[in-house]
């Protein structure tokens, strides 16, 4: 009897974040990701940012229920393997992600609690850090804070590589199963990052610092990465691991490449 294989399936990751008209960050960042690294993506648009290399001109929110009319189409239809989460720029759509989450059983979710673009301009409301942490910590496997994340979310600055590792673990106690705290913004040769675990793990992370301008997306980038490579079924830090090296190497290739005036992609 002749063999019969099974269907062929994609491995899915859907990315719910806002827009880059500019395509250096967010969904666009996200899809491009889970493209190189073998998945298939979907994307529920959060809000669509008005923006190139150089600043954020505007941002215009979704309506509620079309984002939540994304999510749900594509769940309840393709469903997917790994969750990414980037900006969530006010507390109700904290609050309809989190609950979307609970209604889809979502699992393998990353969650990136972006606020600040590249070039520093804020992409969320202040009231709606407290609500991240309430709703998003909880239902996310990992999250991805840079250093002024961290301090926003802590509430004290961090200014050292010694301060990562401690700052790491105060994530972690506000509700979060692991952190993957990026510190790329501090200064020196060497980016340090540093994941910590509800389970007392702590691994430091170290790789030298490419010297570059076009870093727009490298954090929505990484996370994506990481996203995908849990859709492959890697453990938590296999997967760090491996989104560090893609972004170490797409922030290598994009180095050299003039894209606008201002803060460029990766590649
Ligand atoms: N999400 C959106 C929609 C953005 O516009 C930005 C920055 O411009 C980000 C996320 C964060 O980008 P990065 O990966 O550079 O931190």
């Amino acid at each position: 009897q002749a063999s019969v294989s099974p269907p062929l399936a994609y491995l899915r990751v859907l990315t719910i974040a806002g827009s880059d008209s500019g395509g250096c960050a967010g969904i666009q960042a996200d899809l491009k990701t889970f493209q190189a690294l073998g998945c298939f993506g979907m994307s529920a648009i959060t809000a669509i940012t008005v923006q190139n290399t150089v600043g954020v001109r505007a941002i215009h929110a979704v309506p509620l229920d079309i984002l939540q009319g994304q999510i749900d189409a594509v769940l309840e239809d393709i469903g997917a393997d790994a969750i990414k989460i980037g900006m969530l720029h006010a507390p109700e759509v904290a609050e309809l992600v989190a609950a979307a989450l609970d209604r889809h059983g979502a699992r393998q979710v990353v969650f990136d609690p972006v606020m600040v673009a590249a070039g520093g301009d804020r992409l969320i409301a202040d009231e709606t850090v407290e609500v991240l942490v309430q709703r998003m910590f909880p239902r996310a496997t990992l999250i991805t804070p840079n250093l002024d994340e961290a301090a926003l979310l802590l509430g004290r600055p961090l200014r050292s590589a010694e301060d990562l590792e401690p700052a790491a673990r105060e994530l972690v106690a506000l509700g979060a199963p692991a952190v993957l705290l990026k510190g790329g913004h501090l200064a020196g040769e060497t980016v340090v990052d540093v994941l910590a675990t509800a389970q007392g793990e702590v691994r430091r992370y170290e790789s030298p610092r490419i010297d570059t301008r076009n870093l727009h997306g490298a954090g929505c980038t990484l996370s994506s990465a990481v996203a995908a490579r849990l859709a492959h079924g890697d453990r938590l830090h296999k997967a760090v691991e491996a989104a560090r090296r893609y972004v170490w190497q797409a922030l290598s290739a994009g180095a050299p490449v003039r894209t606008g005036g201002g803060r460029g992609p990766l590649n």
